[in-house]
């Protein structure tokens, strides 16, 4: 079989970098293998995100470029995976008529089959099929080496799919309801990565605490037992976590199970108790303090990250300070803040009380300000500490202060998720995969920079 250049675009969150690897693995008994230019593959696809009005417009503004590949090369195939996939169906192929493939978000077990269709007969398929069943054939499970070799990290996902149907979100609609995968496939998946160099895993779902409850499988605390059990990784990072799905059991597990890392990103949404009702959150602003102080009495160290929109439909200006003193009284190491914004069949789009884009805008920026602060803050409080960094490897930023010698920048992140780079004078030792002790010497916003100790 002739050799086939593969080039994937992967927008979104991590979902969807897991499902694309995915998609290289099952491609590969077709002869493609993967490259980084669009312009050398004979196979594009695009693996799309729809949670904000911006993803979507990015994807067809992208697709357009692809429009002129096609025109020069007219035996490319182009496809397109992902949340917007599945939203847009055969409408994607009316605006980019173009396009040879529109498949779903669970029709990643039929892609190797379409592509090979296409090839032979330049057809056009649209699949997007909902069966709301884990593919767990071997090929699902089969982690693809030539994606990214001699990687630390890996993600892997434990189940698909939400039924908390929170009005502002399409992931019911997207990506189907909630299912999980057996114990069993994900303990051999991770045993496999780690046999293969990767030393910490993410593990993915869009509400990780309710895994295995529908289909009667061991609880979620449970699992992360089988997991730390492991011979050879180092440590577990998991995330999404629905603050009301979160068990008195999981917060212990941050205190008996060493591996588990010290970092819970726990999407917050609102700090205001209206917007959560509205929002269908199911829990209130005094309910997630309670967590956190539980989270934070079981693992004085741990580093909390979070989800918040802004300017959601009624929110008043009251609304969206208890968002602002909610920040500030728990302390976020991070968020990750969006302006609201309508998306098909989410059920925030008929609420009234829109708010205007430029109040959305204005609010967004009093925001990430305040979280910039508290976030250098608390890097800051580093400064002098000794911390365990697990190295992923060498670092693209170079210190100015290491800048004058011929010392080589490495780069991992804390147990709490906080990128530390360093620098070391001895050019033969690898520190990739290892466990180091830093001392932090310098922080910044994003990232902090230390030396190497003991
Ligand atoms: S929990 Fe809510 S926000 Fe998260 S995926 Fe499910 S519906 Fe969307």
């Amino acid at each position: 079989m002739g050799k086939k250049y593969l080039y994937i675009n992967t927008m979104g969150c991590q979902m969807n970098v897991y499902d694309s690897e995915q998609m290289a693995n099952r491609l590969e008994d077709l002869g493609y293998i993967l490259t980084p230019s669009a312009e050398k593959a004979d196979l594009i696809l695009v693996n799309t995100c729809s949670i904000r009005e911006k993803a979507e417009n990015k994807t067809y503004s992208f697709l357009g470029r692809l429009a002129r590949l096609k025109e020069k090369k007219k035996n490319l195939i182009i496809g397109v995976g992902g949340c917007l996939a599945q939203q847009e169906g055969e409408k994607m192929i009316e605006k980019a008529p173009y396009l040879d493939l529109v498949f779903g978000t669970q029709r990643l077990s039929r892609l190797a089959e379409h592509v090979n269709r296409i090839s032979k007969n330049r057809c056009k398929i649209v699949d997007v099929e909902m069966p709301n069943v884990i593919d767990e054939t071997s090929e699902a499970l089969k982690k693809s080496t030539s994606y990214e070799d001699g990687r630390v990290t890996s993600f892997v996902t434990i189940m698909q799919g939400c039924d908390n149907f929170c009005t502002y979100c399409v992931v019911p609609y997207v990506r189907g309801r909630e299912v999980s995968r057996h114990p069993e496939n994900i303990i051999s998946e991770i045993e496999e990565l780690v046999h293969n160099g990767v030393k910490e895993v993410t593990l993915l779902g869009q509400n990780v605490n309710s895994y295995g409850k529908k289909e009667g499988l061991c609880s979620y605390s449970d699992l992360l037992k089988k997991i730390n059990d492991i011979k050879g990784l180092y440590r577990i990072r998991f995330t999404t976590s629905h603050p009301k799905d979160l068990s008195s059991d999981l917060i212990n597990a941050f205190r008996y199970l060493p591996k588990l890392a010290n970092h819970i990103h726990l999407p917050v949404q609102s700090g205001s108790n209206k917007i959560l009702n509205l929002m269908n959150r199911k829990y209130t602003r005094e309910e997630y303090f309670e967590k956190v102080d539980k989270l934070k009495s079981v693992c004085s160290d741990i580093s909390f990250s979070s989800d918040i929109i802004v300017g959601f439909p009624g929110e008043t200006i009251s609304d969206f300070n208890d968002t602002i003193d909610l920040v500030k009284k728990v302390e976020f190491d991070s968020i990750f803040a969006f302006k609201y914004s309508d998306r098909p069949n989410a059920l925030s789009v008929n609420l009234p009380d829109k708010i205007p884009d430029k109040e959305k805008g204005e609010r967004l920026k009093i925001l990430l300000d305040i979280q910039t602060d508290i976030t250098t803050k608390r890097n800051e409080e580093l400064i002098g500490k000794i911390v365990e960094v697990l190295v992923e490897g060498f670092s693209k930023r170079k210190s100015t202060n290491d800048s004058a010698d011929n010392s080589i920048q490495w780069t991992g992140r804390t147990s709490t998720n906080k990128i530390v780079h360093f620098a070391v004078l001895d050019n033969n030792e690898s520190f990739k995969g290892k466990l180091v002790k830093i001392i932090i010497d310098r922080a910044y916003t994003h990232s902090l920079f230390g030396k190497i100790t003991g």
